[in-house]
């Protein structure tokens, strides 16, 4: 069997089967389908998020590997909520995470007049009608779970007067609201979803594609299997919550007929991630109230937040596979998720050496006005990654949290009388502590052995720490965005009563360092390019960085939770 870490580290060259890539095999092998048609169909009213990402390495990854296509499909059928900006964003996600629908984008607004014309089909054969009752008749009308609903009394108007009708909410005589166009199906269906569903409303407002050319528009349940049906998608995946839904979905396609083709919906479990809020309502909450600084804030769930955050779309991959396609609801721990950027960063991240909250070492035996070069490795990890030059002279910055004065008995690092190693450097001893007047640690004063050069001594005397550290004249300043988790509960709904996610934000969840120092190495750092730096963590330079002003943000700690996890239930 293999370990957890062995099936993680395939990441996306493990490809386990799964129930919808079961049914796409029969299709294929009872040859029901020659090509396999995937969607995948954003509404384009907010940015996508690690949800959205699954399903789209869902629905790519099927066209991938069996050779068919999978289209981007902007499921712009409700213009009050949709953006030209929220379009753009998708595409640059979608594309960001890998994949390409080459010249196959499509928008269900492009469908509008076939939609309208297959509504008035089904007005001509007697199943849609105009209705008049109101919304709260309509609820009245609709029955309930054990109660049947009743029919309304509009359901036997004549097909002319139908088509007439119809026809008058397309022209803009009623006013939005007025009336709606229902599908005839069957009042009393245990499916409420079948209780002569509204098929068309009316509603004037300027949609970002068709302007004002329309004033009614097809609901969701009857755009989207019209649209999937033209676009010949065999297999139309989607989340749990359209179970219910797939028999209204059969109705149209059955009932409409439409060219291109019978697709099939199949149903996925969605994928809920702890100690975060993934519905585009509240995810938009967060910015309008300016809970997070933007969509692509780092401590966001959005493709756009995890990409500033640092997160590599190959590990956004690794995850959606690791995580598989479920039947049932349930929430996948966030620190998986970390588990698999670590998993990936290890692998491609250059190391290098940064200091956060700098303490400065002066090595009073260390010629002034000298700077040597001394060798580090890239990437232990990656023999390739090759060695860079690291600056070395007489003073330095450590960490303030690797020296104490008084040391307890578990606190191997530097203290007075104290010898440490310094990364790929030297052996330097703790001589002198000097304060200032509020008796606070300012500067240290070490010497150094020039014997341990590289970082070894040739008498085999041993330290017990290994301390990464910068030189201080060379090294360049930096500000790093230290990001914790953005709720305190693994389940933000469930706070106190009365109140709402927002309440259990966690007001720790940013905290800025602006007087960090970095080697200088990454002066040139791109944005956007991922780092270790030695014994902190993994870090990305962040799109605020200019010449001169490097940021970065913390990605992950290098500390695995989820090891802890596993462990506690194994
Ligand atoms: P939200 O609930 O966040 O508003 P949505 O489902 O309304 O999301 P859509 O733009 O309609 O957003 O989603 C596009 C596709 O992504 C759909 O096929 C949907 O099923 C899928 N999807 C959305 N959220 C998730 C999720 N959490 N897990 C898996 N797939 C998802
Ligand atoms: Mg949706």
């Amino acid at each position: 069997m293999k370990t957890e870490k062995g099936a993680a580290a395939e990441g996306m060259e493990a490809k386990p089967t799964n129930f919808i890539r079961e049914i796409i095999d029969a299709d294929v092998a009872s040859g029901k389908h020659k090509e396999i048609v995937t969607r995948f169909p954003p509404e384009p009213n907010g940015y996508l998020h690690i949800g959205h990402a699954k399903s789209i390495c869902i629905n790519f990854g099927i066209a991938r590997d069996y050779g068919g296509r999978c289209h981007l499909r902007m499921d712009d059928t409700n213009p009050t909520k949709e953006e030209r900006e929220y379009i753009e964003s998708i595409q640059t996600d979608v594309r960001w995470l890998g994949f390409d629908w080459g010249p196959h984008e499509y928008y269900a607004s492009d469908y509008y007049q076939q939609i309208y014309e297959h509504a008035v089909g089904l007005v001509r054969e007697g199943k849609a009608f105009v209705c008049h009752l109101n919304a709260d008749q309509m609820r009245e009308y609709r029955g309930t779970l054990t109660e049947p609903g009743k029919q309304s009394p509009y359901r036997e108007r004549s097909v002319e007067e139908n088509l007439d009708l119809f026809a008058r909410m397309k022209n803009g005589e009623f006013s939005d609201g007025h009336c709606v166009l229902r599908a005839k199906i069957d009042m009393t269906s245990p499916n409420m979803n079948m209780r002569d569903p509204v098929i068309f409303r009316i509603l004037r407002a300027s949609h970002p594609r068709t302007g004002d050319a329309w004033c009614v528009y097809p609901m969701y349940d009857f755009a989207h299997p019209l649209s999937d049906a033209f676009e010949g998608v065999t297999h139309s995946i989607c989340t749990l919550e359209f179970e219910d839904h797939r028999p209204l979905y059969d109705w149209v396609v059955r009932e409409c007929r439409p060219v291109g083709g019978t697709p099939r919906q199949i149903e996925f479990a969605r994928l809920n991630l702890s100690y975060t809020v993934m519905s585009k309502r509240k995810l938009l909450r967060l910015v309008k109230d300016g809970l997070v600084s933007g969509w692509d804030d780092p401590r966001m769930p959005t493709i756009q937040g995890m990409r500033r955050r640092g997160y590599p779309p190959t590990a956004l991959r690794a995850f959606a596979d690791r995580v598989g396609v479920a039947k049932r609801e349930s929430t996948v721990d966030l620190a998986l998720l970390e588990y698999c950027v670590r998993e990936d960063l290890n692998k491609t991240a250059p190391r290098v050496m940064a200091v956060l909250n700098p303490l400065k070492v002066v090595i009073t035996n260390y010629p002034a006005g000298e700077t040597e070069q001394l060798e580090a490795v890239n990437n232990p990890e990656d023999p390739a990654a090759g060695k860079r030059q690291v600056p070395f002279s007489r003073e330095i910055f450590i960490e303030r949290e690797d020296f104490m004065e008084n040391p307890p008995p578990k606190f191997f690092r530097l203290a007075p009388g104290r010898e440490v190693r310094l990364r790929y450097a030297y052996f330097i001893k703790c001589a002198e502590a000097i304060k200032n007047a509020a008796g606070e640690v300012t500067e240290l004063r070490c010497t150094y052995d020039p014997a341990t050069r590289g970082g070894d001594a040739p008498d085999g005397r041993k330290v017990k720490a290994t301390l990464h550290w910068v030189d201080a004249g060379c090294s360049l300043a930096a500000e790093v965005r230290l990001y914790d988790k953005l709720f305190t509960r693994e389940n933000p709904e469930a706070g106190p009563e009365g109140t709402d996610f927002s309440a259990n934000l966690n007001p720790d969840s940013l905290k800025v360092l602006s007087d960090c120092r970095v080697e200088p190495h990454l002066a040139a750092a791109q944005p956007e390019s991922r780092w270790q730096f030695e014994r902190l963590g993994y870090f990305c330079v962040d799109n605020d960085s200019a010449p001169g002003k490097l940021v970065f943000n913390r990605t992950v700690t290098l500390k695995d939770e989820w090891a802890k996890i596993q462990k506690r239930g194994a």
